[in-house]
């Protein structure tokens, strides 16, 4: 059985998510009780379409739900169009400084935009990117980044903090509340762990709107993953969050993995193979770290929820495959014990265990393929 199938009779497992409203951005749903989506954001220049197309299906491969590309001039715009097209994806089109981009956007297909309309200017540039996006059924997001809040709010707060933040969003909202257009998602992001989840909560209890959570210019790969699953992880325990994105100085595919594994370790998202693996020791009947390695890249692929335990030793390997559709405990003399479900079922050699492991997975992933279209087809 999953692990992730065991919320119903191990409560403590249970997340109770905010209630929010749901919002679409293009095919997919934000909000609710929609999953929570994760998203990345493509760094080609948006103007050379094919290396951004490019980078978006690497994206896509990766599980991406949702894409964001910058607009930050005419020409990237007019690629935009043949980007959408391309993508399989939505794409939120991230809009700063000038509006007509915005509209732009929305007519060459984005599903969202990311634009702030305080941020716009007068009221009539605003009813124009609002008219634009409601007429080509675009939402928005209401981004406040602590690093770029309204003067005067800092003038009245003394530094950027929750309130300054919050009243930001609400003041964002309120214009769209006031165009009656409500398919917006708000995010109040912040470089510093303390003041991005304090944000969040406070703005949490102040809107129903759906949520981006992002901790924003988080670093490297390794720090970065780390204060994200700190900072947004605390957040989605708490049953705050419609949809993240992990702000990493890294490939954007990375973005994507990390954000799956934070949804993962939380039981809220279930994509892809998680392996559950022990540090290993001298106890250890084959190379632990080395296979876990050669596994995350051999089952990369596979979207398919399905749970695999790669323990090296007896001590705890028995226990571990007991809940895990798939496991192998190393077990000295050069081979190890496959489990299915939990039974013990062949002997593996060392030398083979890695490609028998690859197949046994992949046979799994494409029997509940099977048993998905079957159902869907029934349907
Ligand atoms: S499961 Fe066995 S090999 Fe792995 S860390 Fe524990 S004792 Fe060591």
């Amino acid at each position: 059985m999953a692990v992730e199938d065991h919320t119903k009779v191990r409560p403590w497992r249970a997340i109770d998510r905010r209630s929010s409203r749901k919002i679409r951005v293009g095919s997919v749903e934000v909000g609710g009780d929609a999953p929570i989506s994760v998203q990345s954001m493509t760094n080609t220049p948006t103007s050379d379409a094919r290396a951004t197309i490019d980078q978006i299906r690497g994206l896509e491969e990766a599980g991406a739900d949702i894409v964001r590309v910058s607009c930050p001039d005419e020409e990237s715009t007019a690629a935009f169009r043949t980007i959408a097209r391309e993508a399989k994806v939505p794409l939120v089109a991230d809009i700063h400084f000038h509006y007509k981009r915005g509209i732009e956007a929305a007519e060459a297909g984005a599903a969202c935009l990311r634009i702030n309309p305080g941020n716009i200017g007068s009221m009539a540039r605003v009813k124009e990117v609002v008219s634009a996006a409601r007429n080509n059924g675009c939402s928005i997001r209401i981004g406040v980044n602590a690093g770029s809040l309204e003067r005067e709010l800092l003038e009245k707060y003394g530094e950027p903090c929750p309130d300054a933040m919050v009243e930001s969003a609400l003041n964002h909202a309120r214009i769209l509340d006031d165009l009656d257009f409500r398919e917006y998602k708000i995010s109040v992001k912040a470089s510093d762990l303390f003041l991005t989840v304090a944000a969040y909560q406070m703005l949490a209890e102040a809107t129903d709107a759906p949520l981006h959570l992002g901790v924003t210019e988080a670093g490297g790969l390794r720090s970065g993953t780390i204060k994200s699953a700190i900072g947004m992880g605390s957040l989605l325990w708490a049953g705050i969050g419609d949809t993240i994105r992990v702000s990493l100085s890294a490939e954007p595919v990375e973005e994507i993995r990390a954000g799956f594994d934070m949804l993962k370790a939380l039981g809220l998202r279930t994509r892809g193979v998680n392996i559950i693996a022990c540090p290993s020791c001298a106890r250890q009947g084959f190379d632990v770290i080395r296979t876990v390695e050669a596994l995350e890249a051999r089952l990369a692929h596979i979207s398919e929820p399905i749970s695999l335990s790669i323990i090296g030793c007896v001590v705890n390997g028995p226990g571990e495959a007991a809940y895990t559709d798939l496991g192998f405990t190393g077990g000295g003399k050069g081979a190890g014990m496959l489990y299915f479900a939990g039974q013990q079922t062949e002997k593996v050699s060392n030398e083979t265990m890695i490609e028998r492991i690859v197949a046994a997975v992949e046979d799994k992933a494409a029997k509940m393929r099977a048993e998905r279209e079957a159902l869907a087809a029934a349907e």
